[in-house]
């Protein structure tokens, strides 16, 4: 496995500026100096970021019949927040520096940049003149009421909310122990620090699962759940190799937690975590039971026992996941035409499952309007299952090279064989080129629809 500490400023430059040509991601207020840490996605980005979350629900909920799925709201109750201890301690470490007037987290320093010239990093200068950790809590908060009188906090995870109506997920669905509840949403932190692109936002989406069970079974399960989401992200294109697993040691852990594994990805900016994998016991569970003063345990009908169910959660960053896509996807490859020229083709080697379109339709020539009648057609059947993009612009090389950038895995060309000109037994079919290879094969319009089905979920 590759070294931990390699980065590649370079090649995550060319990420940055592709994602914003291209239309994946935007900083949010761009037009007015831009909100710091603060992202929008654009309509290639939307895409990519929608099949993710598709993905992730079909494969967490759907084809389970353990994980039960809920959307819970994003702003939040005091008490609930109090209970689970977020008003109290959620806050990391921050130093200010008195030279540069930067401030960092204190867990952080080496990687975090300071402002003061030429220091490379804070505290490291001679310059730097560092204060004290303080504790600045991560939440943003927002007012009720008329005169503002009522507080409430826009989430700062989605779990809360799975914690408090796990009893009546329960009581409204026939569904035993153990069994998960799964969401995939919006959650907020005031990060001090917001870097690395959208790794670290102060909006940003997880999807998260808080599986519920006996406590015999919590440090099982966790290892069962770790390998299933390991699973996961091979499937949608990261593969096992970029991919670490960092078992965190006693006394790093949070308190409650008995076990604790965070995957990490070989972000071009270093290996940095995707997901946590975490054994909370029944900590949250516990402490709202006490903090509303209404009891949550299970009745187990079997063996007639009354306990407070343990939990595993697999938490994962939505936008993380989708960077990490994106620059795992990101490839430069060199041609050599038959002349020995050398050009390079950018091209995003998503998984068809994850691309944002899945098919270029292409007439071969756009005053042909035969060809443009047959590509319409083709386009209106194809769009009702999946997203196409229909591009007669420019010389056909040129519009397959369009879509390489942006990971479409199959390009569709209707051309002067479609319409029977160059004998009959072609009449009827159209090419498709394939993103990877580069190679093109001749199929009947009809097959096209069965043929991309297979391939694209
Ligand atoms: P970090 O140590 O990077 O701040 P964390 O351990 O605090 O992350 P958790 O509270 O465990 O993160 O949240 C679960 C997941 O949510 C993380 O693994 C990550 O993918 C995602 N996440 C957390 N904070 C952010 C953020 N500021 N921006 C984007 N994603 C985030």
């Amino acid at each position: 496995m590759a070294n931990k500490d390699v980065t590649d400023p370079a090649r995550m430059e060319k990420i940055v500026s592709l994602c914003k040509r291209r239309g994946f991601i935007f900083q949010a207020g761009e037009l007015y100096g831009g909100l710091n840490g603060v992202w929008d996605y654009g309509p290639l980005g939307a895409e990519l970021k929608r099949n993710l979350k598709d993905y992730w629900w079909r494969k967490t909920v759907q084809e389970r019949d353990d994980v039960l799925g809920m959307d819970g709201s994003i702003l939040t109750m005091e008490q609930v927040l109090v209970s689970s201890g977020h008003v109290g301690g959620f806050s990391d470490p921050m130093v200010d520096c008195k030279t540069c007037k930067g401030r960092f987290r204190a867990d952080n320093l080496e990687t975090s940049q300071c402002k003061e010239k030429p220091s490379v990093c804070p505290g490291q200068s001679p310059k730097c003149e560092l204060t004290e950790p303080r504790q600045f809590n991560l939440m943003l908060q927002t007012n009720f009421g008329a005169t503002g009188e009522q507080i409430a906090y826009l989430r700062p995870e989605t779990a809360q909310s799975i914690f408090v109506q796990y009893k009546n997920v329960l009581d409204s669905n026939r569904i035993k122990l153990p069994f998960g509840i799964a969401q995939v949403g919006k959650s907020f932190r005031n990060e001090i620090n917001p870097r690395n692109f959208t790794f670290r936002s102060r909006e940003f989406e997880q999807m998260e699962i808080e599986y519920f069970c006996h406590p015999d079974d919590g440090l099982r399960l966790t290892d069962e759940w770790l390998e299933t989401r390991l699973s996961f992200y091979e499937e949608i294109g990261i593969p096992r190799t970029k991919l670490h697993i960092n078992d965190i040691p006693d006394g790093e852990r949070a308190f409650y937690s008995k076990k604790t594994y965070d995957i990490e990805y070989e972000f071009p900016f270093g290996v940095q975590e995707l997901e946590g994998v975490a054994y909370r016991t029944d900590y949250d569970l516990g402490v709202h039971q006490k903090g509303a003063g209404k009891p949550l345990e299970y009745f187990d009908e079997e063996t007639k026992q009354k306990f407070l169910p343990h939990v595993v959660e697999p938490s994962a960053g939505c936008d993380r996941t989708v960077l990490a896509l994106i620059c795992e996807a990101f490839d430069e490859e060199t041609l050599t035409d038959e002349k020995g020229k050398e050009d390079v083709r950018t091209v995003l080697r998503f998984k068809p499952a994850m691309a944002p379109i899945k098919v270029g339709i292409f007439p071969l020539l756009k005053k042909n309007e035969e060809q443009v009648r047959i590509a319409r057609d083709i386009q209106k059947s194809l769009q009702k299952w999946m997203t196409v993009f229909y591009d007669d612009g420019g010389a056909v090389g040129r519009r397959y090279r369009r879509q390489d950038e942006v990971g479409t895995p199959f390009c569709v060309t209707v051309d002067f064989d479609t319409l029977g000109e160059n004998g009959a037994e072609l009449k009827d079919t159209v090419t498709i080129r394939h993103r990877d290879s580069m190679e093109q094969e001749r199929m009947k319009i009809d097959a096209l629809l069965p043929w991309l089905l297979e391939r694209v979920r």
